[in-house]
């Protein structure tokens, strides 16, 4: 049992695909481990035990028919609580969707059953994906598997908690400001945000829109880019989808290679601040692609410096309008309404209990920052920083070809540590927010443990828009150089649950 929790994506597949293992031995696996570790971890907030098995048996039955199977079929998958799945309870890690079931499939959530991916159930997440530690989920944080008394990262905790204590190889996440690559690199897994408009966000409960991002997070850099194929491509459902084939991402992840590529280095994101462990694990990743053949060179960014600022309004403004939804009316909770009440109090009552404190801060920030009078001075202000950090990426694209930093200025902190202090909590972003803001790829990965506290690093790799392939070729070239150099892959070293 053991044996098959610790194989890739890929190897899985591969398995399932010759005959040596099937669908439903590996889906019980996986499901054996849920039910071991995740009392103690806390990564899933449901687990379709029934449908995961019904998925399982789904492919043995295509294999034995002599039908041909996809490059995932059968590999099991953890999908954050933010897709629809139909039929099972999609929270957002928040109360007010409790017992909520939708009554359609995410775009995302369809194309992983007809790729025959087994859906092992929903992870935790910060509620309505805002925050960065998994501590704003309305049912409780999750813990990191490196160490149970620290974060996972946030807002997609519940994934990357899955991936690296093995409950599952493949997990879904969604990146508005980081939280796919920050739970990443706080759990030494790998986390990608594709380009914006990649993967559809049809059915992916919407925080701020012209920033959400779903894509791939796995424990290898050719798993992350088998999940983004499978979930990538155009979508008639979103009109922000990007109407262009899905890129090379599992050839470019499959040859790895950086030779004769220009590497910039961000000026901005490094130095003062950051954990010396993370630097010094940075600093190492940057020699190690100097030894593979790329040329690095530094290279500014000066308005990255406002990124956070812009983020912080631009996020919440786009939430107050997005969250206008949940009235009571429509979906899941509903509280007060005896009859002696008018709609608009059900509506308060409703909001007032069932979004928690992070939720209703952002709202009322967002509605403050949209409001007339104020509107130009935060909101219009905030909409042009954004276009100088995306003038900052196509200068600095016009001489490298992806630029890197760390992922996180630290290292996984403890459970509690930030609760109540926000702007703490929102510092943790501060790398990864500009890619958001301009709309391009980005990847972290695992770049070894910092001296200090054993606990895992990240390198962020940024790619233009629709450039997501070289993140992988980048990646996969420093990923097979690290397992070289430890001679394993880093999630090794974890402690055993
Ligand atoms: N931590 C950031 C926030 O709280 C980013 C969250 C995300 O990417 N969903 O908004």
């Amino acid at each position: 049992m053991t044996d098959i929790i610790r194989l890739t994506a890929a190897q899985t597949a591969e398995k399932i695909a010759s005959g040596e293992l099937t669908a439903v031995e590996v889906t019980e696996a996986h499901l054996a481990r849920i039910e071991a570790v995740d009392e103690k971890v806390h990564a899933f907030l449901h687990v379709d035990r029934e449908g995961a098995l019904a998925q399982a048996r789904a492919v043995d039955a295509k294999r034995a028919a002599g039908e041909p199977l996809g490059p995932l079929a059968g590999v099991p998958l953890a999908m954050k609580d933010i897709f629809t799945t139909e039929g099972v309870p999609t929270t957002v890690g928040s109360k007010i969707l409790e017992g909520w079931l939708p009554p359609y499939d995410s775009t995302v959530t369809k194309r992983l059953k007809a790729a025959d991916v087994v859906i092992l159930g929903k992870t935790n997440m910060d509620e309505f994906a805002m925050g960065s530690s998994t501590e704003n989920s309305a049912y409780g944080p999750t813990g990191n598997p490196w160490d149970l008394t620290r974060i996972p990262g946030g807002s997609g905790g519940g994934s990357a908690a899955a991936l690296a204590s093995y409950q599952a190889p493949l997990a879904l996440g969604t990146d508005t400001g980081g939280s796919i690559r920050q739970p990443a690199a706080v759990t030494g897994t790998v986390g990608v945000k594709p380009t914006y408009g990649g993967v559809s966000r049809y059915g992916m409960v919407a925080f701020s829109s012209s920033l959400d991002q779903g894509g791939p997070c796995a424990r290898t850099v050719l798993d992350a880019a088998l999940l983004h194929e499978a979930i990538g491509g155009h979508d008639p459902m979103d009109s922000t989808s990007i109407d262009a084939p899905v890129p090379p991402v599992v050839e470019a992840a499959r040859s790895g290679d950086v030779r004769g590529m220009r590497i910039g280095v961000v000026k901005e994101l490094g130095g003062e601040g950051y954990q010396p462990g993370v630097v010094q694990r940075f600093e190492e990743s940057v020699a190690v692609l100097r030894e593979l053949g790329a040329e690095v060179v530094e290279i500014s960014c000066p308005s990255f410096v406002y990124a956070l600022a812009a983020y912080y309004l631009i996020a919440p403004s786009e939430c107050s309008s997005n969250l206008a939804r949940f009235d009571a009316m429509r979906y899941g909770m509903r509280v007060g309404d005896d009859g002696t009440r008018s709609a608009e109090d059900v509506t308060a009552l409703t909001r007032e209990a069932g979004f928690g404190a992070e939720v209703k801060r952002r709202i009322i920030l967002g509605t403050y920052a949209l409001s007339s009078g104020y509107y130009d001075a935060y909101y219009g202000s905030a909409q042009k920083v954004r276009t100088l950090i995306t003038r900052d990426f196509e200068k600095a694209f016009e001489s490298v070809d992806v630029l890197v930093s760390p992922t996180t200025p630290t290292t996984a902190f403890p459970l509690g540590e930030r609760v109540d202090d926000p702007l703490a909590m929102y510092l943790v972003d501060l790398c990864t927010i500009p890619v958001n803001l301009a709309g391009n790829a980005a990847m972290s990965l695992p770049c070894g443990l910092a001296p200090e506290d054993g606990l895992p690093v990240g390198l962020q790799i940024i790619a233009p828009a629709l450039k997501d392939d070289r993140l992988y070729r980048v990646g996969a070239a420093v990923e097979a150089a690290f397992v070289k150099k430890w001679g394993h892959p880093l999630l090794e070293e974890a402690p055993q649950l």
